[in-house]
């Protein structure tokens, strides 16, 4: 699909918005996310185009090739590389096809992106980042712990990023990057496997979470102004 330099713009500003809606949707959650907590940057995160599009048109040309660096030196070669998108499963679900089995590990590595427990590129970051909040330590615990209403809001959320950049690409942040930046890897990568994005066909919203999220479900169609 072809799309201009003014359409990119504006999806540009309409992934701020988002990204804006889902920190004030969140923003009652009791979370414990402090800064210097980077157990969940893992090497596993996944990004729409857009997202890597917002990333590299924010930063300054030395930011840009100091992250050119980082993904060469830490390309992970293990890595969660997704085999459906958020709105590829909900379709396949109304579909009633099967699901891809995926591998996904968080002991394959940090984030090549991050840099003494903080992240090189905080105010950019994809959803996949954002999305990651607990409300209880999960280095304690093991795991990220978020009420199942927050759950669902993560899964709206990505399925309206998704549906703003369809037709382009979805992957692991290191493929994403590796591709948009034309970074050269010496190392053999094995393929980068990269998806397409698709739009809403379903929002997947458990029955009981919908007159809650409603509002915030206007106010996302109300962005990314998604046909009823
Ligand atoms: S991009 Fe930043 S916030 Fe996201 S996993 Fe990497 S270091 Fe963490």
């Amino acid at each position: 699909m072809h799309k201009t330099d003014t359409d990119n713009q504006i999806r540009l500003e309409q992934l701020k918005n988002i990204y804006q809606l889902f920190d004030q949707t969140m923003a009652s959650f009791d979370v414990v996310c402090e800064e210097k907590c980077a157990t969940c940057c893992t090497c596993n995160v996944t990004m729409t185009q857009l997202e890597a599009q917002y990333i590299t048109l924010s930063l300054q040309q030395d930011e840009k090739e100091k992250l050119c660096k980082r993904i060469s030196n830490f390309f992970p070669l293990e890595r969660y590389r997704p085999e459906i998108t958020m709105n590829g499963f909900a379709r396949s679900c109304i579909e009633d096809k099967d699901i891809p089995e995926e591998e996904n590990n968080p002991e394959w590595g940090k984030c090549p992106l991050l840099t003494d427990d903080r992240c090189t590129i905080y105010p950019y970051r994809p959803f996949g980042c954002r999305a990651l909040l607990s409300e209880a330590n999960c280095k304690k615990n093991g795991y990220a712990q978020v009420p199942e209403i927050g759950q669902t809001y993560q899964n709206i959320f990505m399925q309206a990023i998704e549906h703003l950049d369809q037709g382009n690409s979805y992957g692991n942040l290191s493929d994403m990057m590796t591709v948009l930046l034309n970074i050269d890897l010496e190392k053999n990568i094995d393929g980068n496997s990269l998806l397409i994005n698709e739009p809403v066909t379903v929002m997947m919203i458990p029955p009981e979470h919908r007159k809650k999220i409603e509002p915030v479900i206007n106010h996302l169609i109300h962005i990314i102004q998604i046909q009823a």
